[in-house]
């Protein structure tokens, strides 16, 4: 038995039809790319992140040096995480410059002794890992200088701002898949650029293990929507703790963005368990998602 799951983020907001589309083909077409992995080389782990590197390449989520949101001084800081059902894990936190910051999660899985780099010490681990560094004509966001210079005097308008655009800006496009190959190793991988206009810095839930990504043995978990209040409930790692106890998958993800609707931000989350059955809750307008249970 073999089974894949893939997002691309969770929508509150309003989302023009086309842009829906072009969503739901970047889902279909990144997935179709991981199972075709799975199916030929059944491998969960080279599944998710090819799915997840695929979705990196698409203008449409926000993920990858193309498709992530700039932060306040119009950068790009990206997270990546990636977990296994052996309870290996790899992730980076506000990488930038590099295309698939998912793969330099996963190298971090395989070769580091730390679970998380960030910042700087990610970077320079892409780099001696040889991982390309991405120039500033081939991305959408570069620092501002004159950005940053008038940091100090708009931070105080940046709080009562950027409270007020959590509320108005609920597009959420960041992407993540699990996948479970026919020896039972499950994996989980999420990649984001974060929240528009974040304060540089800003870390969100995506490569926060148990946050936005989670795997054990009984199964693995990717969220989506508003990192802070992902992080606060410990979204992933509920959904996987849930099915551990016995509670079925679909039931464990509707229960826990049950959770998140009560504490009023926008969640998704999809899981797979041991068995390949797939879970898919979210309280938005909108989610792209996609999964299959194959025999
Ligand atoms: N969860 C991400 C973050 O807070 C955003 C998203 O899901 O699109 O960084």
């Amino acid at each position: 038995m073999k089974a894949l799951v893939v997002h691309g983020g969770c929508d509150e907001g309003f989302l023009p039809d086309e842009e829906k589309r072009a969503r739901l083909s970047g889902v279909r077409d990144a997935f179709q790319k991981g199972l075709l992995i799975l199916k030929d080389m059944d491998s969960a782990l080279d599944a998710v992140e090819h799915v997840i590197k695929d979705l990196e390449n698409n203008p449409h989520f926000d993920a990858g040096v193309i498709g992530s949101f700039n932060n306040m001084i119009g950068e790009i800081e990206m997270d990546a995480a990636i977990m296994d059902s052996n309870e290996s894990a790899g992730g980076v936190i506000r990488i930038r410059n590099i295309a698939h910051p998912i793969s330099v999660a996963r190298k971090v899985m395989e070769e580091m002794p730390h679970l998380l780099l960030c910042g700087k010490g990610a970077e320079i681990f892409a780099r001696i890992s040889g991982f390309r560094e991405i120039s500033p004509e081939e991305q959408h966001g570069n620092v501002d200088q004159r950005e940053i210079n008038k940091l100090p005097e708009e931070f105080r308008n940046f709080i009562l701002e950027y409270t007020e655009r959590l509320k108005e800006h609920k597009l959420f496009s960041t992407v993540g898949a699990v996948a479970i190959d026919s020896k039972g190793y499950i994996v989980a991988g999420t990649s984001t650029g974060g929240i528009a206009k974040a304060f540089p810095g800003r870390v969100g839930d995506s490569a926060i293990i148990g946050a936005g990504t989670f795997a054990t043995f009984y199964g693995g978990s990717s969220a989506t929507g508003i990192g802070e209040g992902i992080i606060r409930v410990g979204v992933t790692r509920k959904v996987v703790d849930m099915v551990e106890n016995g509670t079925p998958i679909q039931e464990a993800c509707s229960k826990v963005v049950d959770i998140c609707s009560r504490r009023g931000f926008p969640c998704g989350v999809i899981a797979l368990d041991r068995d390949g059955n797939a879970g898919i809750s979210h309280n938005g307008h909108f989610m792209p998602t996609l999964s299959i249970k194959l025999d």
